[in-house]
């Protein structure tokens, strides 16, 4: 995570420092802070909350700088643990002994796949007893690609053989191998056209419908997963997404390739989800809860 990040990070950590530490932050410290969050894709919004945060602090105190920065360091955790606030830290915690399904969503390409088969790995070894559904029917090559996630988290996928290519079906057929099984974990591969934003919404909705339908009781997340190397264009698929599948929560991928994690403080300040996962690598290990600490000390390193 550090190595992504760290790129660009270290030299403004500094400059950082020799601007902040004489009182309420001059224009240019403004600028300084307001350059580095912005470079780290924080966006504009959520920029301008923790720079009023800082500034607010500074009036009332002098902090020397490396306090200063500590308190910046604070308000960013702060920022990113928000929509969690009185909620224990989430972590990779299903219930146990029942059924959760997660809904897995994203466009082609932000690593849902690959999220998929980290997840199920995660759950395996955590020992609980998992099942994947491909229903992202849409593309061919998709449902193949999460039989070979399934053969190495070793995680049954069910899937449709026949000709009928509803991904409603595949999810009510999954459904019914996890009741019998007693599965507590089913992970549910969804399509991520965003092109197409009513088909979308349609397909999520009726994936919906079966999951109440046939399984009431189930606890059911609704993950996005999102490239972090995206940047500000992260945040508006978040936003389409957030409008059509009733997220709880987003797994941040491909942050071992960027410098650009801030998105991740947009996404909270923005949406109010909750960042649940990191993706840094390629590998079937490379998949850790989210802990706001850990990012945003390899944000501002
Ligand atoms: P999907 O189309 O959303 O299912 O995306 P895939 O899971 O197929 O991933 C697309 C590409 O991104 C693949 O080459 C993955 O190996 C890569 N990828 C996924 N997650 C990460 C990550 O956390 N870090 C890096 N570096 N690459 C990733």
């Amino acid at each position: 995570l550090r190595q992504g990040l760290d790129k660009t990070r270290r030299g403004l950590v500094n400059q950082l420092k020799s601007v902040v530490g004489q009182g309420p932050l001059n224009q240019d410290a403004v600028l300084e802070i307001e350059s580095l969050l912005l470079q780290a894709d924080v966006g504009i919004e959520a920029t301008d909350r923790v720079i009023d945060a800082l500034q607010e602090r500074l009036r009332q105190e002098t902090l020397p700088p490396d306090q200063a920065i500590n308190y910046l360091k604070s308000i960013l955790r702060d920022m990113l643990d928000s929509p969690l606030a009185g909620a224990p830290n989430l972590g990779f915690v299903p219930e146990r002994e029942r059924l959760n399904i997660w809904l897995i969503t994203g466009v082609n390409g932000a690593g849902k796949t690959t999220t998929i088969g980290k997840l199920a790995h995660i759950a395996r070894k955590s020992g609980y007893s998992c099942l994947i559904a491909a229903a992202d029917t849409f593309r061919a090559a998709a449902v193949e690609q999460v039989k070979a996630w399934g053969a190495r988290s070793q995680v049954e996928v069910i899937a449709n053989p026949g000709k009928n290519t509803d991904p409603a079906a595949v999810v009510f057929d999954a459904i019914a191998s996890a009741q019998s099984r007693g599965t507590e974990l089913l992970l549910v591969d969804t399509a991520g056209r965003l092109q197409n934003k009513k088909n979308l919404m349609e397909e999520l909705a009726k994936v919906r419908r079966i999951i109440d339908r046939k399984a009431p009781d189930a606890q059911v997340e609704s993950l996005l997963v999102l490239d972090a190397t995206l940047g500000q264009n992260g945040l508006r698929q978040a936003q389409v997404f957030s409008e059509v599948a009733n997220l709880s929560g987003v797994v941040l991928t491909k942050l071992d390739g960027t410098a650009k994690g801030g998105v991740a403080l947009a996404v909270v300040n923005q949406l109010g989800l909750p960042i649940r996962f990191i993706g840094a690598g390629e590998g079937i290990e490379d998949l850790r809860p989210f802990s706001s600490y850990e990012f945003v000390e390899a944000l501002l390193s």
